[in-house]
């Protein structure tokens, strides 16, 4: 039969990568499936990126300096509290393969990153799925409840997707206290930049206080860099450094390094242009509520639906040009993206009925 993988490798829960939108003759379509920015890149971030392309033949800096500086000096963190990676799905694998193996739990809640899973069983760990409370969000009471002896991770996803919903840094920061400090809590702050609740999580002061918290930050979504693959942690300069150890050599390429720095030096229109997908979400919310849908507090550039026919939903979003992102039978999640998109949805939305 010739060689076999292990059997957790087997077992693994695939990854559902959005789906491109069915063509549709004079119709434009729009992919809204991925969570992406849907803006091109900035004329300054795309030459930089080009001008560091000519340099293809050479590794490139695996101590990411130039980016550690950067990012070092924005933050008020030192280079040793930081780890790059090629997104920040690499730093979540790398992080459970430093932090958790066979006889290990990780916990963390369900639905949430469809990475999570994954990464746990690439580690060889156990995951300790916590079901979400009402609302889609996270049961912090009960994902306390379910830290054992055995628990050596926990990652909260924050806002979570695909549901939408955030945790405020009060719930946080209480959480925090009741994880024992040999335990690693990995803050996932994918969607920082489109949080506009109150009292939102401030993640560098919670790693301030607790020496077992790691952000997990992103180039992806707010900076439009998903293509590229790059994210960064911050933590404890014992754990930056067991990310960094466990990496794969060369992860985060020149040019990705070199745009990362280019999208962070025109943060202030990258930002703008996060203002504008959170003015779309906000038509978003609402619209559907006007149209009688109720979902969950969206603080992230996706909304959570949850159609009483999902199938029929997802194809009536592809006749009007919409790639939809399905998740099992539980719901759907619809990323704010061009304001022609939010039209069809709120028309889709006043078309067909919430479920009762
Ligand atoms: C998109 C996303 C990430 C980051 O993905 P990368 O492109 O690998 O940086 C991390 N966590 C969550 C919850 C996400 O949705």
């Amino acid at each position: 039969m010739g060689p076999q993988p292990l059997p957790q490798v087997a077992a693994l829960p695939p990854y559902v990568p959005g789906k491109p939108p069915t063509p549709r003759p004079g119709l434009r379509t729009y992919k809204i499936s991925s969570n992406e920015n849907p803006y091109p890149p900035l004329p300054g971030v795309l030459e930089t990126a080009q001008a560091a392309a000519a340099e293809m033949n050479r590794y490139p800096d695996m101590g990411c300096s130039e980016l550690y500086g950067e990012l070092s000096s924005r933050l008020g963190v030192a280079e040793d509290e930081l780890a790059a990676g090629a997104g920040s799905v690499a730093l979540i694998f790398h992080l459970l393969a430093a932090f958790s193996g066979p006889g290990d739990e990780v916990v963390h809640a369900w639905r949430s990153f469809e990475a999570y899973p994954i990464a746990v069983a690439a580690a060889g760990a156990t995951g300790i799925e916590v079901p979400l409370a009402p609302g889609a969000r996270h049961d912090l009471e009960a994902m306390a409840a379910a830290i054992t002896e055995r628990t050596k991770v926990v990652l909260l996803c924050t806002p979570n997707n695909p549901t939408g919903a955030a945790l405020s840094h009060a719930e946080v920061a209480a959480f925090v206290e009741r994880v024992p400090s040999d335990v690693l809590l990995v803050v996932d702050e994918a969607y920082r930049e489109f949080v506009r609740m109150d009292d939102p999580v401030d993640g560098l002061a919670l790693r301030r206080a607790h020496d077992n918290v790691v952000l997990l930050r992103t180039f992806s979504k707010a900076y439009g860099l998903a293509g590229l693959r790059v994210g960064y942690a911050v933590a404890h300069p014992v754990v930056a450094a067991a990310v960094r150890a466990i990496a794969i050599p060369f992860g985060v390429s020149t040019i990705a390094q070199a745009a990362a720095i280019a999208s962070l030096q025109a943060e202030d229109m990258l930002l703008e242009r996060v203002e504008g997908i959170v003015a779309e979400r906000e038509r978003l919310v609402q619209g559907a509520a006007a149209a009688g849908w109720t979902i969950p507090d969206p603080q992230g550039n996706f909304v959570w639906l949850e159609p009483a026919d999902l199938p029929g939903f997802l194809a009536a979003g592809e006749e009007e040009g919409l790639s939809l992102r399905p998740f099992a039978d539980e719901g759907i999640r619809v990323t704010v993206a061009e304001s022609e998109a939010t039209n069809r949805l709120l028309a889709l939305l006043e078309r067909i009925p919430p479920p009762a």
